[in-house]
């Protein structure tokens, strides 16, 4: 303890120690306090993603400070401004764009903050947003419309980041082009089914590792929904007459992969944001080469794609879906949700 000085404690959900989800916790820490640039929000609303799952997992090499505390998206009210910033006053309501770097090297230079070698997320290796208050860099939030609601706007800010930068800027997507959402569930995809339409997209179909999971993709305008246990790179070949997918979205992985180099039609492109059933798949060299198929990386987004895709999400034009809202008290029960694959849509923390 400061001299001096109380010292203000908050409550917040993590772990003392990677490993199984028995590890998660309500702990208690110091409230942290803005340094210059930084803002500090009264967290109204934390969204959780599969990336939390891995978090608390651990990897080699991640070294965080303990306890970790979650959450990449969050939503909340500025409490307090640290020195200098200028564009933030207390009581904006604001939502967090989750990408931090160096801001000084070429990559952050021209906006490409995800490509910056010291890129990391808000969440992952920094405190998220799962804690009463949260302070992050005053370059990384974005103001809210009084009238939109703080949970959608957690629910929204990195799936439908991840999925704008994945079609729009990545696959170039283009008007009266043929998507296939491989996995229709997650965040992600059900934002890519909404950002494919509304970019024009011929139609959209959708590929549902559980049938009650299909209702949503179909709501959202998809116009064929397969089940994952059939053959269904060959139903939806068929459905093309032939010819195949101009976007193949598979975030899916090791299980998938093998059928989406099979759907994506010759020139077409498979774009990915991770790999949910393994990260090591068949390349298949003869498939790519033959059919001329450009394989596709993204991860995250600009500050950029994020006000332009958040504009889009503030005038209702695409859709956050809420799968579940938990109290911080029951943050177990929130990343159990997560974990189970049941959820449909963003399984949704309230801090406050
Ligand atoms: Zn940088």
């Amino acid at each position: 303890m400061r001299a001096g000085r109380f010292v203000l404690m908050m409550r917040a959900f993590g772990f003392h120690a990677h490993g199984g989800l028995d590890n998660l916790q309500l702990v208690e820490v110091e409230t942290p306090e803005p340094a210059a640039g930084e803002v500090r929000i009264r967290v109204a609303a934390a969204a959780l993603n599969r990336l939390d799952l891995f978090v608390v997992k651990g990897w080699r090499g991640l070294d965080l400070p303990k306890p970790h505390i979650g959450g990449s998206d969050g939503a909340g009210v500025v409490d307090a401004v640290g020195e200098g910033v200028t564009d933030f006053v207390v009581g904006d309501r604001v939502v967090v764009y989750g990408s931090l770097s160096c801001g000084a090297c070429a990559d952050c230079a021209r906006g490409e903050v995800s490509l910056c070698a010291t890129h990391r997320v808000f969440g992952e290796h920094s405190r998220g947003a799962l804690a009463e208050q949260a302070v992050v860099p005053a370059a990384n939030l974005l103001k809210v419309p009084d009238d939109f609601p703080l949970e959608n706007a957690a629910a929204a800010s990195l799936t439908f980041l991840t999925a704008w930068r994945m079609l729009v800027t990545r696959a170039r997507l283009r008007a009266g082009e043929r998507v296939l959402v491989v996995g229709s569930a997650g965040g992600v995809n059900l934002a890519a089914i909404q950002i494919a339409q509304l970019a024009g997209a011929a139609d959209v179909h959708v590929v549902a590792t559980q049938p009650q999971k299909a209702v949503h993709a179909r709501r959202f305008g998809a116009s064929h929904v397969y089940a994952s246990d059939a053959a269904w790179h060959k139903e939806a070949l068929a459905a093309t007459g032939g010819r195949g997918f101009d976007v193949v979205v598979d975030n899916v992985g090791e299980a998938t992969w093998g059928k989406s180099l099979r759907a994506v039609a010759r020139g077409g492109r498979i774009v990915t944001v991770g790999g949910t059933t393994g990260y090591g798949p068949s390349a298949e060299i003869n498939q790519i080469m033959w059919k001329q198929i450009d394989i596709l990386g993204s991860t995250m987004g600009t500050r950029a794609e994020f006000e332009t895709v958040m504009a889009l999400v503030f005038a209702g034009r695409l859709e956050a879906i809420v799968d579940s809202v938990f109290p911080l008290s029951d943050g177990a029960k929130a990343y159990e949700r997560l974990a189970s694959g049941q959820a449909v849509g963003k399984v949704i923390v309230r801090p406050t």
